[in-house]
Parts: C-alpha cells; sequence; structure tokens
C-alpha cells in the first residue's frame, strides 16, 4: 500500500516532521506522544502506511513485539500497556501502538 502525503504518520516515518525519532528498526519508527497520557507515552508507528492491525502481516506484529520488548529492557520498566485504535476507533488511518509506562494496574484503560 503507498504512503500519503497528507498521513502524518508517514511524514514522521520520513523525517518530514520535527517529532523526535526515540528509535528506528527496519519496519517500525518509535516516537514520544507529543499529548502524552502518562508519564511514558511512545508511539510505535510502521513505516509502511497500513490502516490498522486488521493489515498487519505477522511478521510486523512480531517486529512491534521485540521493539515493545526491547525498549521495556532499556528504560528498566516494571510494567506497561500496549494499545492500538482501528477503523472508526482510529483518529488517523495508519495503524500506531500506544505503549504507556509509569502507571498502575488499578487505573482505568
Ligand atoms: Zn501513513
Amino acid at each position: 500500500m503507498a504512503d500519503t502525503d497528507d498521513c502524518i504518520f508517514c511524514r514522521i516515518v520520513k523525517g518530514q516532521d520535527q517529532t523526535s525519532i526515540e528509535k528506528v528498526t527496519d519496519r517500525v519508527v518509535v516516537v514520544q506522544d507529543v499529548r502524552p497520557i502518562a508519564p511514558i507515552h511512545l508511539l510505535i508507528i510502521p513505516k509502511q502506511h497500513i490502516r490498522d492491525i486488521r493489515d498487519a502481516e505477522p511478521y510486523l506484529w512480531d517486529d512491534i513485539r521485540k521493539v515493545v520488548t526491547e525498549i521495556a529492557s532499556e528504560r528498566k520498566l516494571s510494567g506497561f500497556r500496549i494499545t492500538t485504535n482501528a477503523g472508526d476507533a482510529a483518529m488517523i488511518p495508519h495503524m500506531v501502538i500506544h505503549m504507556l509506562a509509569g502507571i498502575t494496574s488499578d487505573r482505568a484503560i
């Protein structure tokens, strides 16, 4: 699927946005959310413009798992939450994984 110039996540992936990039792998770019809802709130953005998890190939999901595991280890996180929106629940039609940390288990989703 082709990427699009009017997609904010495609612009971030291409380095055309001012967002500071935390990490880059072959398939994803990790940045800080500009409107964090947790002490640590990262966005894991697939480089490929795919709509949501329904279009994600298994290898992409495996890469995301590896990146999440790396981040948790590097930052010595004792816990974290990952979420992803799809369809009408997503603000932008480009799959993104939210990784939240510094939260407690009693906090509502
Ligand atoms: Zn995109």
